[in-house]
């Protein structure tokens, strides 16, 4: 079997959803397929008491002409799988070839066939089945081919739209680059990576296949040779006073049947998105705890955030992955702290997990974290007051942040000044149209935009002026702190550097907390007085920014450092990491399997945080001997040029 296939079956499997309806359709099919050898009354054999009630003899009781209503219900679960796979099938055939033609092609082949989908849309379905029933005569076969032209449109479109996002799509041109025919690109390489939503659409068109089968048979236009559930439905309906066990069996089954088809569209849906599996879907509520009694009240030199020991672990299947792994540092009023890393580090994930903003496999296994004094986080928990998360009270008001990609931060069916006006009036319920628009102005000007930018689309926006117009929707309500997660990653060197230059000045200006999230040390370097360097989830060095470059005490600070190009001087190959297997050391320091300077010692001993003067800490063994050594730089490097 297909490996994918047997993966979803897999994941399916795992969700109780999956589960129970996957075991309701085994039994039903199961049923259905054994019916001939179940040993079952004849089904049209009317060979017992009328009207006789549920009981040992006859399990669902007999209908008005004798016949035993279990085997009439096996029987007819035959007609309704038949049904439903046939029409579900030959829907999905017909909609995913004539879907994908109309979006690989486009142009006039999509506009003619997408009108013909309309049209079969627009037609009442059922009228359309009642026609071709009534000219070509009812038949099982004819049931289904009726059943799916008049279903097929919605897989159709379900293809089109996926082929449109397919077809550009660099594999797509890899493979007609290479000299592969339309029909073979489209068959190969576009129809099986479309496919995974119309395979769910096809449970619930097999539901709704088995229902217009059964309205058609209690209509009296489904095939009279054959035992169908909605037969059954009709016949009963009419003896509902006298035997209403004829109606509910048939209908009982038929509900139950549905349902499983739908439980199940639903987990494999959830077993083929793999966003949906590992990061769920509405936002979890979290547990929260009640401040503590004894809190004292916040004084003048507290610093505005403190985070002590936090933990942040993912869920990804049965495996639990901590991405922050007991991070402490703490944040005066009015100061900056760089946090760098290489990607996976868990630096973005701190920064979600200080707004708490995490996705919902992610979870606050333990820690505090204080803002102002109080706490927002305890033991991981957050911290409620008066039926409220203290974290919501403080988030965009007091607490901002500056998101990584412009783009996909701002929404792009709304101007930028309809989604400022929207978090203003959100947050400031009293406030007028004029007095946001007024507030949205005064920040364009601060941020250096021309207010005739501010009804533009982000598309209609240059990347820098994006990046600008999303740390002017961080600045609207005037925050306290901003966090910004790598907010000049996706900008060339030259817009990097005023917008760097920029958060500095406005920094200065507005006397913000900064904490900015990079894997540059150049940009930490540029706007930040103290850096914290990340590795596998925890700080393992922490300094004042001139200190840690010029005294780096853990070997992986002097690699990134080290790894910095310099502006002048000869050409010179850099420092990198060997890609060597994972940073999770048993019990000893977690560089150890990276770091050129290990020991027997770091492989055994986690090393302790040593204090080395001047709020400088670096988690290492040898950390004082390395801090005594000046790192290697013949030449000022760029950062270290930003630094001075
Ligand atoms: S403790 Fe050992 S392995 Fe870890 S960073 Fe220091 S020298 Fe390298």
């Amino acid at each position: 079997m297909n490996p994918t296939v047997i993966k979803t079956i897999r994941a399916t499997a795992r969700s109780w959803t999956g589960v129970l309806s996957l075991a309701l359709l085994l039994v039903i099919a199961a049923a259905a397929l054994a019916a001939p050898v179940l040993g079952l009354p004849d089904p049209a054999d009317m060979a017992f008491d009328l009207y006789q009630p549920p009981g040992a003899a006859h399990w669902l009781g007999t209908d008005n002409f004798g016949r035993d209503i279990f085997a009439r219900v096996v029987w007819g679960a035959r007609v309704a799988l038949i049904v439903a796979i046939g029409a579900a099938l030959l829907s999905i055939l017909i909609g995913s070839a004539l879907g994908a033609v109309a979006g690989y092609f486009g142009g006039w082949v999509d506009g003619l066939l997408s009108r013909v989908f309309d049209i079969f849309l627009l037609i009442p379905t059922f009228f359309l089945i009642l026609l071709i029933v009534a000219l070509f005569g009812a038949s099982l076969p004819l049931t289904i081919v009726a059943i799916a032209l008049t279903t097929w449109p919605r897989s159709a479109r379900l293809m089109r739209s996926q082929v449109l996002t397919l077809k550009s799509r660099v594999y797509v041109q890899a493979a007609l680059a290479a000299g592969a025919p339309h029909w073979w690109v489209i068959l190969r390489h576009v129809i099986p990576n479309g496919i995974a939503p119309i395979v769910t659409d096809g449970t619930i068109l097999m539901g709704m296949a088995i229902l217009t089968e059964a309205g058609l048979s209690f209509l009296g236009l489904g095939d009279q040779n054959m035992v169908s559930w909605g037969s059954m439905i009709f016949e009963g309906q009419r003896h509902l006073r006298l035997a209403p066990w004829m109606s509910i069996a048939p209908g009982v089954a038929l509900l139950v049947l549905v349902a499983s088809l739908n439980l199940l569209g639903d987990s494999v849906n959830f077993a083929m998105n793999p966003q949906l599996r590992t990061r769920g879907g509405a936002p979890k509520r979290r547990r929260g705890v009640a401040p503590p009694a004894d809190e004292p009240a916040a004084t003048a030199g507290a610093p505005i955030l403190q985070v002590t020991d936090l933990r942040l672990e993912y869920a990804a299947g049965d495996r639990r992955i901590a991405a922050v792994d007991g991070v402490s540092f703490s944040l005066p009023r009015g100061g900056s702290l760089g946090i760098v890393g290489e990607s996976g580090c868990g630096k973005s994930s701190l920064g979600s997990a200080l707004l708490q903003t995490m996705p919902n496999n992610a979870e606050l296994t333990g820690g505090t974290i204080r803002y102002d004094g109080r706490a927002i986080v305890l033991d991981g928990k957050p911290v409620i007051e008066g039926g409220r998360s203290r974290i919501e009270a403080l988030r965009w008001t007091r607490m901002a942040t500056i998101f990584q990609s412009a783009m996909n931060a701002l929404n792009p069916v709304t101007t930028v000044r309809r989604q400022m006006v929207d978090t203003l009036r959100l947050h400031r319920p009293g406030m007028t149209r004029d007095e946001a628009t007024a507030r949205i102005g005064e920040v364009f000007d601060m941020i250096g935009i021309p207010r005739s930018r501010m009804n533009a689309y982000p598309h209609q926006l240059s990347g820098g002026m994006r990046q600008r117009a999303m740390i002017a929707l961080s600045l609207i309500l005037e925050p306290e702190l901003v966090i910004a997660d790598e907010p000049t990653t996706a900008l060339d060197m030259l817009i990097q550097d005023q917008i760097l230059g920029e958060i500095a000045d406005l920094r200065e200006r507005l006397n913000l907390s900064l904490i900015l999230v990079s894997h540059d040390m150049g940009a930490v370097a540029e706007s930040c007085e103290t850096v914290a360097v990340m590795y596998a989830g925890r700080i393992v060095e922490i300094a004042p920014t001139r200190r840690i470059f010029d005294r780096p005490a853990h070997p992986y600070s002097r690699t990134l450092i080290s790894a910095l190009p310099s502006l002048t001087g000869p050409l010179e190959t850099l420092d990198s990491l060997p890609a060597t297997g994972s940073a999770a050391a048993e019990g000893g320091c977690r560089f150890a399997h990276a770091c050129p300077a290990a020991t027997a010692l770091c492989r055994s001993t986690p090393p302790p945080a040593v204090q080395l003067g001047g709020n400088h800490v670096a988690e290492c063994h040898y950390a004082e001997e390395f801090a005594a050594e000046p790192v290697d730089a013949a030449e000022p490097t760029a950062t270290e040029e930003a630094c001075a």
